[in-house]
């Protein structure tokens, strides 16, 4: 354990799935053992996209499906600490800081930025949309994080964090470390209807809280070979969502090579490899089932959590922004 930071975390719009746990949970699960772990709850991040009062109505009960979803996935709650994003004004006071260290067209290259905005039309894109990786570097620098887990989406939101660091630090002096990037081995996980990124707004995914029927269910209706019409059919292994996710959760390797070579050879139905793949993703989150049931026992533990992790974060937080003024020379006097 160093006394090193990481932070990463989830916007508060619904429920942990399959693409989220392999982009980014796991290896918080990992790292959780090596640096002191914040997690945020990212409200003001979802307000870039949904922002009715309706929407930030659910923000409560989502900010507790991630946590519970979270401990389900392995994350301790002694080691971690979650945190409310918006329950943190400081947080705004560093946006603000550091809305004047990077340029409008090095955020309009943001790739993320068209997936973002797909439900905004182009001349309704908000400031905030445009402003998202600035605000994501306020919430990697405000606990001075040395490591950030995230998936392929938020890879440039990073780069640019570093970026404004380093500004930060030529121009002010040294105050944040320029945190690393930590990628995982499935940058992105492709959804169940085989078109693009599993994601909740598209509803092709499979939760972390699905029961075995669910699951079962949702694998019967993967997207597989669309050229395999018939079982005798040879089909293609590579790109094939089915065969994507036996790789990254079936643990049983002879199966899916047994499973590839038949499928290639026209020699297996897609029944059978959607069937053992219900089962192997099943067995995949069967631990998880019982962690949640562990600590779903436990009444109030969720709101603790989230309520103390957010007070000790905001200490925290306070101390760096009273450093960044310091440095800056905003003393107020
Ligand atoms: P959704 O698209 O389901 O609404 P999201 O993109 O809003 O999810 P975020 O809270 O922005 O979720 O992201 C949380 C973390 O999960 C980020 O590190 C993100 O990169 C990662 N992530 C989300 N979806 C996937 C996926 N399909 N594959 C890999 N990583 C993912
Ligand atoms: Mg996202």
């Amino acid at each position: 354990m160093t006394d090193q930071r990481m932070l990463t975390g989830d916007r508060p719009t619904g429920k942990l799935h399959l693409g989220h746990f392999v982009g980014s949970l796991e290896n918080r699960v990992r790292l959780q053992h090596q640096y002191e772990t914040y997690l945020i709850i990212a409200d003001l991040h979802m307000l870039t996209t949904k922002n009715t009062r309706e929407d930030i109505a659910q923000v409560s009960e989502n900010a507790r499906h991630l946590v519970i979803d979270s401990l389900a996935a392995g994350i301790e709650p002694d080691r971690a600490t979650f945190y409310l994003q918006s329950a943190i004004p400081e947080v705004m006071e560093l946006n603000t800081l550091f809305q004047n260290l990077v340029s409008v067209p090095r955020l309009e290259r943001t790739p993320s930025l068209k997936d973002m905005a797909r439900d905004a039309k182009k001349d309704e894109m908000p400031y905030g949309l445009l402003g998202y990786p600035v605000l994501q570097a306020a919430d990697i620098l405000c606990v001075k994080a040395h490591v950030v887990p995230v998936g392929k989406d938020n890879h440039a939101h990073v780069e640019i964090t570093r970026e404004i660091a380093r500004r930060f630090n030529h121009l002010y002096g040294e105050v944040f470390p320029v945190p690393e990037l930590v990628t995982s081995d499935v940058p992105t996980l492709i959804g169940t209807d085989g078109q693009g990124k599993m994601s909740k707004s598209i509803g092709n995914v499979i939760y972390l809280s699905d029961t075995e029927a669910e699951v079962r269910k949702k694998v019967t209706g993967m997207y597989t070979d669309p050229n395999r019409i018939r079982a005798d059919i040879p089909g293609k292994v590579e790109g094939n969502p089915v065969f994507i996710y036996h790789d990254v959760f079936n643990k049983n390797l002879a199966e899916v090579a047994d499973l590839k070579e038949r499928y290639q050879a026209g020699k297996v139905g897609d029944v059978e490899v959607k069937e053992k793949l219900a089962i192997a993703i099943n067995l995949f989150l069967d631990p998880m089932r019982e962690r949640r049931a562990k600590f779903e026992s436990q009444t109030g533990l969720i709101d603790q959590i989230i309520v103390e992790g957010t007070e000790k974060t905001r200490k925290e937080v306070q101390q760096v922004v009273f450093e960044v003024r310091k440095a800056m020379g905003l003393t107020g006097a």
